[in-house]
């Protein structure tokens, strides 16, 4: 059972998420009056070659959670991941597909207010670039559900699999792999050794 609801914190049902949507879900799901995130109104960016941008926000909202966001068309592709990105390729980790973010999201650290959507505390865990493998396409491997990205942050690095799964029936799960190569630590728990913001060195519970 869930608690109830307070009817002034009730948000009406999100709705499905549709790739390609760009920021339509990402703007009807937020009071940009009351939230700090930024509304993408002002990107500017312009593609600068092969290499997209790459970041992990670590979220404390409801339940603490990572959202791994890659660019793709001028939008931050995103999926929530419960546990974490990992280095060990023996780990599988669930990677839920959510609303599409706008590029200046990737810099954001900040408190979202009780009551609007994703409240909690957010920090840029890990940044930097990413470029797809192979021969198809970055839109090409998502539109498959089977994308191989090389990953250069912080604290990710090398290949990494996204591969979309049928778990529960539902067409947003994902699951996010490392491959097996020199950045590979078998065993290891990146995001307890490295837990803290790559841009302010605060964990997400000493930014309010
Ligand atoms: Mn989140």
């Amino acid at each position: 059972m869930l608690p109830p609801m307070s009817p002034a914190k009730r948000k009406p049902a999100a709705p499905a998420v549709d790739p390609g949507d760009g920021l339509g879900h990402y703007r009807a799901k937020r009071d940009f009056a009351r939230t700090p995130e930024p509304s993408g109104a002002g990107d500017s960016r312009t593609a600068t070659g092969p290499a997209g941008m790459y970041v992990i926000h670590k979220h404390h909202a409801g339940h603490l959670h990572y959202d791994l966001r890659l660019e793709s068309g001028g939008v931050l592709k995103s999926w929530a991941i419960p546990k974490g990105p990992s280095l060990d390729p023996a780990d599988k980790r669930l990677a839920v597909e959510v609303e599409d973010h706008p590029l200046d999201y990737a810099g954001f650290e900040g408190a979202i207010p009780e009551g609007e959507y994703g409240a909690g505390t957010v920090i840029v865990w890990d940044r930097g670039t990413f470029r797809p493998q192979g021969e198809a396409s970055f839109e090409e491997m998502l539109e498959k559900g089977a994308v191989k990205v090389e990953i250069a942050g912080e604290k990710l690095a090398g290949g990494f699999a996204l591969v979309r799964t049928r778990f529960g029936g539902k067409k947003n799960n994902w699951l996010l792999i490392k491959e097996k190569d020199a950045h590979a630590r078998p065993g290891s728990d990146v995001t307890a050794e490295a837990p803290s913001s790559v841009l302010s060195g605060r964990d997400v519970d000493e930014v309010r």
